[in-house]
Formats: structure tokens, C-alpha cells, sequence
């Protein structure tokens, strides 16, 4: 853990992200998930992986939604430190505020997305990544199942971590 905290600060001065951005936002590293497993295609035709035990989990949620008529996909899944990193260079070149980014993307080590435990859910017809998905009757099945199968919304309004509401991001805890 030493040496990725070490990899994680040399990678947030090269991007400018704060060296208290953990501590203010009371955020833990997330650690790369070692071994993954294929999930398919995703709902913008990209190949997923997903932790193993995530993975399994995922499959029995999606068959029951599925038997209650709601056709659930997945938008985004295990995503690494480097391909986090490319994000917030993306964005940064397009001239946005650091302040702004990091309301919206996990600085590279703290998406829960590296764990691949961590799924962007949507449904046909939904933009993705959308806070109207929390209008879907998706979101509404989710609210009152996902926690059977193990899966928590992460950043709920107003969550303590300083992200922006994200109904379709859905964290599957080991433990659960
Ligand atoms: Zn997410």
C-alpha cells in the first residue's frame, strides 16, 4: 500500500490535483482489482471486466431485474489508475477547473471503479450517466433490491465525499 500511496502522489502533483485532496474530502484509496473477469459489452459496445465475486453478484441482480421486466446494463465498470488519470488529463485540457473535475471524477487511486466492484447502471432509452436515470423505474427496482444482492449506491445526495449525485453508480461490498 506504501509504494501506490507513493504512485498515487507523484501522479497527483504531475496533475495538480491538491496534496490534502484525500484528507478534505475524507476519501480512502481504492486498490486495482488483480485478477478480472469479462462481462461482455457494455451499453456503448466496450468490453467490461468486473471483479470475480462482483461479477457473479451483477449476473444474479441483472436475472432478477430482469424477471421484474427491468432490462438493466451496465455503462462503465473496472476502470485502472492510469485510464482514471486519462480522464481528469482529458478534462483538463478542455480547460476545465480542477475543482470542477474532482466534484465529478474520483482523483486517479480513489474511484471505486479501480476495485472492479464498482458499476455505472443504466437501462434503453436513459442517457447515461444522467441524474434522470433516478426517474427510470430501473432506479426505483434498484433502491429496493440492490442491497439483496450486495450492491449500495455509493454517492447518494449531499454524500460527505463531495461528489456530485450519482443514482447509477452502484459499489457490491464483499462483505454484504
Ligand atoms: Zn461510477
Amino acid at each position: 500500500m506504501d509504494s501506490y500511496l507513493q504512485r498515487l502522489a507523484t501522479l497527483h502533483a504531475e496533475l495538480g490535483i491538491p496534496p490534502d485532496y484525500a484528507a478534505t474530502r475524507g476519501l480512502s484509496p481504492c486498490e486495482e482489482a488483480a485478477t478480472l473477469v469479462p462481462l461482455g459489452i457494455d451499453a456503448l459496445e466496450r468490453d467490461q471486466f468486473a471483479d470475480a465475486a462482483a461479477a457473479a453478484a451483477w449476473l444474479r441482480m441483472r436475472d432478477a431485474a430482469m424477471a421484474d421486466g427491468i432490462g438493466l446494463e451496465f455503462v462503465s465498470v473496472f476502470r485502472s489508475v492510469d485510464y482514471q488519470a486519462g480522464i481528469i488529463r482529458r478534462k483538463l485540457s478542455k480547460g476545465l477547473p480542477m475543482s470542477d473535475i474532482l466534484a465529478v471524477s474520483a482523483a486517479p487511486g480513489y474511484s471505486e471503479h479501480h476495485t472492479g466492484r464498482a458499476f455505472d447502471l443504466t437501462v434503453a432509452g436513459a442517457p447515461p450517466l444522467e441524474t434522470v436515470f433516478e426517474e427510470t423505474a430501473a432506479f426505483t427496482w434498484l433502491t429496493q433490491r440492490a442491497t439483496e444482492f450486495g450492491f449500495y449506491l455509493s454517492y447518494p445526495r449531499g454524500n460527505p465525499q463531495g461528489f456530485i449525485y450519482e443514482p447509477w453508480h452502484w459499489l457490491y461490498r464483499a462483505s454484504a
